[in-house]
């Protein structure tokens, strides 16, 4: 690993000038329904946001550690969802916003089955999907998930269970109120055991930004390299936190951040930008929906300083065609950059404009596209099928990437543009 010359260290230098200014921000108060987090520092504040080349940055004491709460409930539901499927797991949860606080009866008339995994009803329900004969397996599982998204063994903070498990007769209350209708996959007391166990792991704002970079990464640590979920998981995840992460706030939070996020009563909070980081901060001062203020003011300022709203449009680095050329018997299109729906849409307009007569040839000279996507080599290989329909021939000049690509592998393939011409040139018929 590389490291950064401290005065080219600018994410370093943004979260330490954040981290300074936002210390000052003393507003909300430390969770007291459990006993123990009452006990918490609320001066502590910390930042820590990770790569995903699996490079850290932190401002504060992003080492020390807290209880993980409502943080766990994207990565339990991702484990269910790997586990049983988007089906199943919905017919138990469903994913919509409740609009209602993170403890509210958010229930769905008639079945009972709680609005969304990220509040507690829902939470509890994922917490008993999850396979294992006894709680412990059960519990276990979901310690070793947590752990392989954070990259690291994470354990429990007794005292902080035994706390919760003293005083949590609301999630006993939803767990009974739930089980009564059949909405509960789990004995109500093992459902809840579970539930406060996987609340109380302990990690750092080290770990939860690592799991949250794992989210980013479309499931795979970028640290240890480890695929926790499947990429189409980790996607289901990241939605569900969109519209539902931030509970009664979530509409607010979507429009201001713009993106993925999850708050825990022990004061962490992360939020995702996909592709991009991982990032979490941690404070235990919690305003009135039980979330970090400083977390929501770092995220809010974050976000725009560095245009991260998921609504944002993308930035296109070049353009996608570098050379059309109309020949009598050959057309050739040359692109470059990455080939998403935009690149294809732009490419297959100006290959257009160079399909020349019947029976003649059209190259696509690929050589400089560094990446197809699945709507890219859909649309290209749906026109170039077409092409050869109506009695053209299609030939493709690539590179060892798009070569490797099998989705584009049905196509006659010459390593440059010349190779290419020359084939097409061979089936002129005679004047
Ligand atoms: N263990 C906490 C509870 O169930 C988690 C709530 C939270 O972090 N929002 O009340």
């Amino acid at each position: 690993m590389v490291t950064i010359r401290p005065e080219l260290d600018v994410v370093t230098e943004s979260l330490v000038e954040l981290h300074g200014r936002l210390a000052a921000l003393t507003d909300g108060t430390l969770a007291d329904y459990i006993p123990q987090l009452a006990l918490a520092d609320p001066h502590a504040f910390a930042l820590s946001l990770v790569s995903m080349h699996g490079d850290r940055y932190q401002a504060g004491e992003a080492g020390l550690p807290f209880t993980v709460q409502s943080v766990s409930k994207p990565f339990v539901y991702a484990l269910a969802l790997a586990e049983l499927g988007l089906e199943e797991v919905s017919r138990w949860v469903g994913t919509e916003p409740s609009g209602e606080a993170y403890n509210a009866i958010s229930l769905e008339p008639g079945t009972g089955r709680p609005d969304n995994a990220m509040i507690n009803a829902g939470a509890i329900v994922t917490t008993a999907l999850v396979s294992g004969g006894t709680c412990e397996q059960r519990f276990e599982r979901i310690l070793d998930c947590l752990s392989r998204f954070a990259g690291r063994r994470l354990d429990v903070d007794e005292a902080v269970y035994a706390s919760e498990a003293q005083t949590g007769n609301r999630n006993r209350a939803l767990a009974y109120l739930m089980s009564s209708t059949g909405a509960l996959p789990a004995t109500p007391s093992d459902a809840v055991d579970t539930y406060f166990r996987q609340c109380a792991v302990r990690v750092t704002t080290r770990d939860l930004a690592v799991m949250a970079a794992t989210l980013a990464n479309g499931g795979v640590n970028p640290v240890t390299g480890e695929t926790v979920v499947p990429r189409h998981v980790a996607v289901q995840v990241l939605a569900v936190m969109a519209s539902c992460g931030m509970y009664d706030a979530s509409g607010a939070w979507l429009l201001r951040v713009g993106l993925p996020a999850k708050s825990g009563v022990g004061g962490g909070l992360i939020a995702v930008s996909p592709a991009r980081f991982g990032i979490a901060v941690h404070s235990p001062l919690l305003d009135a929906s039980g979330t970090p203020v400083r977390g929501v003011a770092v995220m809010r300022e974050l976000s725009e300083r560095f245009g991260l709203h998921l609504m944002h449009h993308p930035m296109r680095s070049a353009p996608t065609v570098t050379h059309a050329d109309a020949g009598e018997w050959t057309g050739l299109v040359a692109a470059q950059g990455a080939l998403d729906f935009t690149a294809a849409e732009r490419l297959l307009r100006e290959l257009s404009g160079v399909v020349p007569g019947t029976g003649g040839c059209v190259v696509l000279d690929l050589l400089d596209v560094t990446s197809i996507d699945a709507a890219g080599a859909l649309m290209v290989s749906s026109a170039l099928t077409r092409l050869e329909e109506q009695g053209h021939r299609a030939v493709l000049a690539v590179g060892p990437r798009a070569a490797a690509d099998a989705r584009l592998s049905a196509w006659q393939s010459f390593t440059s543009r010349q190779e290419a011409l020359e084939w097409c040139e061979n089936l002129r018929p005679a004047e």
